[in-house]
């Protein structure tokens, strides 16, 4: 203890370190969704199902509203929230969270495997307009890149699917250790991983809950509005801290 209201942290540096600036950012780590990719819209995923279900002709504009009703509807159900809890600790838990869902939405019930398979599709998840020229401009820098998410799935095939994954040095999931976000493990193993101090690195997320345990372990963390986008993320402001030289 240093003082009576000490920041709840997971990792405290060297008191020595408390005299001392922060050094300058080699790592920058990010979220994967709602931050570098998100996932199609609503409406493109139902139509991807349908089509893949073979009951396109079914979906018209009534019973595609009527879906996204549903889907809305159920995914505050006491009992369909329970199924999320833990949900990117392993696959199976977060199919089962995904069908305990879907198959109170009439579309879906009865084809929720056709439609775990289309959200799972490489281009289901789409990276932001500005994604690929900030992670490019860090490593062009030299600064290295990680990914750490809460995912069930391994990511890299969206990454290679868009053209990503040359600019991404380490990716850290959570089904892969067995912990989400915020256990400071997933950040500290991502900074071991890159082989840089979390007090050298910056992480980047948009959920303050879960991406702003960063700030436990000893990093620098930026949270982005939660606001939906479809186009630019704003994730060049990234570059802007290391203009700054911080
Ligand atoms: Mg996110």
């Amino acid at each position: 203890m240093s003082s009576l209201y000490d920041s709840a942290v997971a990792h405290r540096a060297a008191d020595s370190r408390g005299l001392e600036p922060l050094p300058s950012i080699e790592a920058v780590l990010f979220d994967f969704s709602h931050t570098l990719f998100r996932l199609v819209d609503a409406e493109t995923w139902l139509r991807r199902v349908a089509v893949a279900a073979g009951r396109e002709a079914e979906l018209d504009d009534d019973v595609r509203d009527k879906a996204i009703g549903q889907l809305v509807h159920a995914y505050v159900l006491p009992e369909v929230t329970a199924a999320q809890a833990g949900r990117d600790l392993a696959p199976e838990r977060h199919r089962h969270g995904m069908y305990e869902w879907w198959r109170r939405v009439d579309f879906l019930k009865g084809i929720e495997s056709v439609a775990y398979d289309v959200i799972r599709a490489a281009d289901s998840w789409v990276p932001y307009s500005d994604a690929e020229a900030v992670l490019r401009s860090l490593c062009e820098q030299g600064v290295k890149v990680g990914i750490v998410s809460d995912f069930a799935w391994d990511l890299g095939v969206h990454l290679e699917y868009w053209g990503l994954d040359a600019w991404v040095d380490d990716v850290v999931i959570s089904y892969q250790e067995g912990c989400e976000k915020p256990d400071p493990a997933m950040f500290l193993k991502a900074c071991q991983n890159l082989d840089v101090d979390p007090r050298a690195a910056i992480m980047v997320g948009d959920n303050p809950t879960r991406d702003g345990g960063a700030a436990a372990v000893g990093m620098r963390t930026y949270i982005l509005p939660g606001e939906p986008r479809n186009d630019d993320r704003g994730l060049e402001h990234v570059l802007g801290f290391l203009a700054w030289g911080l």
